[in-house]
């Protein structure tokens, strides 16, 4: 897991797996850490980490409720989780699911934890919206089309997006929810992209500003050619393995 502080108040962690992102953010004395790593050595030195950086968390943040970005309670047991209340309602909707995936990826990885995940009944989050932390806010701006929920977190003070599953360096637009939606998505994320200084994608490594609206650029276009032309829509250059091309298959089948 490779660490990096984006600010003096926002650090960043990458996971092994799926280079999915784990984000430390703290104002006057209080933190929060939105999403999380996936293995169980990862989860584990993320409370070490936050403590060295100064940061005392008091709550978890979910983008949303895909199993990989719900393991913070590995790593902050007694945390409180608060998220969007589409995310809520879907953690309420989909009893169990997000345990179920968990355990069939460990399954298939021979991974070991240290107990079941527990998930404790969500704080709803009024999205969009502003959450206090300590002396400062963070925005809340909605983030759904690659899901039915979700949330994108806007630190303004570090001029940090935090956007959840949008904007991969590595992953190519995977659309759970709608593709109209996630067009809807870019657009409400793109004047944020502006400002920010970094963008931290659910997946992949942070990123600058610029590189973001590069990337937001070819995921509109990838989009806008999957509705046109389905299967013969071009994948963005930078992101064309096999495994994204199934993601590619995935979306088609989708739409159809
Ligand atoms: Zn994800």
């Amino acid at each position: 897991m490779r660490a990096v502080g984006l600010h003096a108040d926002v650090v960043t962690a990458t996971s092994r797996a799926y280079q999915t992102t784990c984000t430390l953010v703290r104002a006057g004395g209080e933190a929060f850490c939105i999403d999380s790593p996936v293995f169980p050595d990862e989860l584990e030195i993320v409370p070490a980490l936050a403590e060295q950086a100064g940061f005392s968390v008091v709550g978890l943040l979910t983008t949303h409720a895909d199993w990989d970005h719900l393991l913070g309670r590995y790593a902050f047991p007694e945390a409180p989780l608060g998220c969007a209340e589409t995310t809520a309602t879907r953690l309420v909707n989909e009893p169990g699911d997000a345990q179920r995936a968990l355990r069939e990826y460990d399954e298939e990885l021979y991974v070991e934890r240290p107990r079941p995940l527990s998930l404790p009944s969500a704080q709803r989050l009024a999205v969009p919206g502003k959450l206090d932390i300590g002396d400062r806010e963070l925005e809340l701006h909605p983030a759904d089309g690659h899901t039915h929920d979700g949330m994108a977190v806007w630190i303004p003070w570090a001029r940090v997006l935090v956007c959840g599953d949008y904007l991969s360096p590595v992953e190519i637009p995977m659309v759970g929810g709608s593709v109209h939606a996630y067009l809807a998505t870019l657009a409400r994320l793109e004047p944020l992209v502006e400002e920010a200084e970094h963008v931290v994608p659910g997946h992949g490594a942070p990123i600058d500003g610029v590189r973001a609206a590069a990337i937001l650029r070819e995921d509109r276009a990838y989009l806008e050619a999957l509705l046109e032309a389905g299967a013969a829509a071009k994948l963005p250059l930078a992101r064309r393995t096999g495994a994204q091309r199934k993601i590619h298959a995935a979306n088609v089948a989708r739409l159809s």
